[in-house]
């Protein structure tokens, strides 16, 4: 469903990613590990069309996202989460959550916390809830593929646990997943597969199935 093959890219001429390569079968979970700087927000650039690789091929449910308009993205049920919540915090989540094209009650059935403050700003409610917010307003649109950059970043154990549940139950419905994720621990007990993207150096990861190489050096 997600199929990277050699990719390069960067910006101007400064390379991040050299030769990555990925597959991400329908209905998995992919968690993308890898130091600060390492290029997994680069990754996520480029796979929601937002940087152009310079070379290799970025196939997401059979479109060329090198070649893809936005459009044609959104069509193909592409639904990116960008890092640090992208929410409105003047408008209530409601308001958050009408703005995409979707049916709110599915939201306020998976997360009751999100119906009760429906009419609350935003930008009022704590980080996890905010969070919450992010990934449901991606919920809506019904996507077929998620990238989420940064799920966890910053939320208690309890509220990760409860995101995860949901993104399990995204995986059995069919939703393809690639999540940036801080921390192994929470990767490897949700993911099906980790991918590790580091210099070579900073490798220590037996226990990990697929290792992928980026960085600036
Ligand atoms: P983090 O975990 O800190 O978010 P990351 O793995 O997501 O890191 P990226 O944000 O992809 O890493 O950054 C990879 C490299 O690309 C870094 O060295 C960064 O400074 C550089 N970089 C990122 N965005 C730009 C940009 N717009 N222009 C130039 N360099 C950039």
């Amino acid at each position: 469903m997600i199929e990277l093959t050699d990719v390069h890219a960067g910006y101007g001429r400064i390379e991040v990613l050299r030769g990555v390569s990925l597959s991400v079968p329908r209905g998995t979970v992919t968690a993308l590990l890898g130091p600060n700087g390492a290029g997994k927000s680069t990754l996520v650039k480029v796979l929601s069309g937002q940087l152009r690789a310079t070379s290799g091929h970025v196939h997401l449910g059979g479109v060329h996202v090198n070649d893809a308009s936005p459009d044609d993205l959104a069509r193909a049920g592409l639904c990116t989460i960008p890092e640090g919540r992208a929410i409105f915090p003047n408008l209530t989540v409601a308001e958050n959550l009408r703005l995409m094209r979707g049916d709110p009650e599915i939201v306020y059935d998976r997360f009751p916390k999100l119906g009760q403050r429906r009419r609350q700003l935003a930008g009022s409610m704590s980080g996890g809830e905010q969070q919450m917010l992010a990934f449901s307003r991606a919920l809506v649109t019904d996507p077929a593929v998620l990238v989420i950059d940064e799920l966890s970043m910053g939320l208690a154990p309890i509220i990760v646990a409860e995101l995860y549940d949901v993104v399990r139950e995204l995986a059995e419905d069919g939703v393809t997943m690639l999540i940036v994720e801080q921390f192994a621990e929470t990767a490897t007990a949700v993911a099906d597969q980790v991918v590790v993207m580091a210099d070579a150096d900073d490798l220590a990861a037996e226990d990990l199935t697929t290792v992928y190489f980026g960085g600036t050096r």
